[in-house]
């Protein structure tokens, strides 16, 4: 392919101590926490509102932030804070509340319990609100695209706003963008996907449908129980038998082997998370382009599916489908640590802990048989530790990762991915950077005592004692 190059001068428009890429989960958090600690900061994000995934992507609901027994809540912080915000509006219900086996989490007992299910319309508007309130400057409909280097620090980026492109410069990046893009510009090491072959995660469209009549989901559900969860070889998921007949009648051929509903904070409104397409890489507009397309189509085939075969949705009706496809995995950094399965499941806390979880490692479509994933929750301990070294990436001095892409293997991504970590490494990213421009020091080498100190002032659970 030839290549061109122009030259253009590009106003330096802005110049803050914080910059964070990216309004997901760990964007939001990120941001609310660097500007709290009184630094100056900026959020920029691409799309029209704040949520990432969980609003754009449709996705929820938030996963568990309790411990694997279901008595602590460990994910606390800007994440507890905005989901009683929610809550006070009526858009959400605290996970304190709901339980595992229960229509919110598509009726599946391990991993999923104390999950938050909430309105996406209203995190837009209760994100928004805590940003904007703690001071942090807030820039939509706008993409970074390219790095400043000078040696190994980012002195800026190149934002393309609507109005043209422009420089922000700044002290500390934060790139929350989910596929580490600012990570990648600057050149520090990463993998796409899997080391070996570089194989992701499938994606798929997320889409609501009202006018379920969920009662009798549950009656449906409540009959079959018996037929459902982990039988010591295999994991039987929502609706099974369904699909299973819909394959014999050839109608249905979609690579999924159940049905993922989960019930919105309003009754009779869920989320389907079942369309499912292989092969893509989330990293590249043409292929981002044919899974929405193909997400879509599937999307709205499953759903005359769902009201043709699943009691309850006879005269449901599609709300939406996510204004964007829903990426699980694409690049992981390379970082001071990278964080393993073995250290999850053993419930490993190191002493720069920043964040507790349970989450499960999740690998959709690898499965032993079709259309299963592989699902493993917690061997020994409650929780486990993520560690600060997680968010520091490898050669580039002023920034800090957090979020989807963090320096983890793929199986351990596949844990911390879900949006209640992604928070907690936001704020701990977000606390991280205002340490350092405050010390006068670099994300690297910030006094993790300290931080630490400062997340538990801010609600963190950080109990090193199981
Ligand atoms: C199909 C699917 C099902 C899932 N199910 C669940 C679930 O049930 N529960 C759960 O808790 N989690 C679930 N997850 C995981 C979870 O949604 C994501 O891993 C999580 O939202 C990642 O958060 P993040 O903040 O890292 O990234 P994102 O939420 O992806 O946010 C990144 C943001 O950065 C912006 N951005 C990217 N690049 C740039 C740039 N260059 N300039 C400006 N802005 C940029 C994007 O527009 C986006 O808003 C699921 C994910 C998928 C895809």
């Amino acid at each position: 392919m030839s290549g061109y190059f122009y030259k253009k001068e590009i106003p330096v428009t802005d110049e803050v101590e914080v910059l964070v890429v990216g309004g997901g989960s760990a964007g939001i958090a990120a941001a609310t926490a660097a500007a709290r600690r009184g630094v100056s900061t900026m959020l920029v994000e691409s799309y029209g509102c704040l949520g990432g995934m969980a609003t754009t992507g449709l996705v929820g609901p938030f996963m568990t932030s309790f411990d694997a027994t279901g008595e602590v809540q460990v994910i606390k912080g800007v994440f507890d804070e905005l989901v009683r915000n929610m809550e006070e509006r009526g858009g959400a219900i605290h996970p304190s509340k709901v339980r595992s086996g229960s229509t919110y989490c598509s009726f599946i007992l391990r991993g999923h319990d104390h999950c938050t299910p909430f309105d996406p319309e209203v995190l837009k508007i209760t994100a928004e609100e805590m940003v904007l309130k703690s001071g942090c400057r807030l820039l939509l409909y706008t993409k970074i695209i390219d790095v400043i280097m000078d040696g190994d620090r980012i002195s800026g980026v190149v934002a393309a706003c609507k109005s043209g492109l422009r420089v922000i410069k700044a002290q500390v990046v934060v790139d929350c963008s989910g596929d580490a893009e600012i990570a990648y510009m600057s050149n520090v090491p990463c993998t796409l996907g899997s080391e070996e072959d570089n194989w992701m995660q499938p994606a798929s469209m997320f889409f609501r449908v009202g006018n379920v009549n969920s009662d009798a989901v549950e009656i449906e559900i409540s009959r079959n129980r018996y037929r459902l969860g982990f039988d010591g070889k295999r994991n039987w998921g929502t609706f099974h038998w369904i699909v299973t007949e819909g394959i014999e009648k050839g109608e249905w051929d979609i690579d999924r082997s159940s049905l993922g509903m989960y019930e919105s904070n309003v009754k009779g409104e869920w989320r389907l998370n079942v369309s499912r397409i292989t092969g893509i890489d989330g990293t590249k507009s043409e292929d981002l382009t044919y899974a929405s397309v193909e997400g879509r189509k599937q999307a709205f085939k499953i759903f005359e599916f769902l009201k043709k075969y699943v009691p309850g949705y006879q005269n449901s009706r599609l709300i939406d489908t996510g204004a964007c496809v829903g990426i699980r995995e694409t690049r992981h950094i390379k970082g001071e640590y990278i964080l393993n399965e073995d250290d999850l499941l053993d419930g490993i806390i190191p002493e720069d802990s920043i964040l507790m979880a349970s989450n499960s490692v999740d690998i959709h479509a690898k499965g032993q048989y079709k259309g299963s994933g592989v699902y493993t929750t917690m061997r020994k301990g409650r929780w486990y530790g993520v560690p600060y070294r997680v968010l520091v990436p490898l050669k580039v001095e002023n920034l800090l990762v957090a979020g989807r892409p963090v320096s983890a293997t793929p199986n351990a991504a596949s844990a911390i991915r879900v949006m209640p970590p992604c928070f907690g490494m936001g704020e701990a990213a977000g606390t991280a950077a205002a340490l350092a421009v405050k010390s006068g020091t670099t994300p690297r080498s910030v006094n993790v005592k300290r931080l630490i100190e400062m997340l538990k002032e801010q609600g963190a659970f950080l109990e090193q004692d199981k």
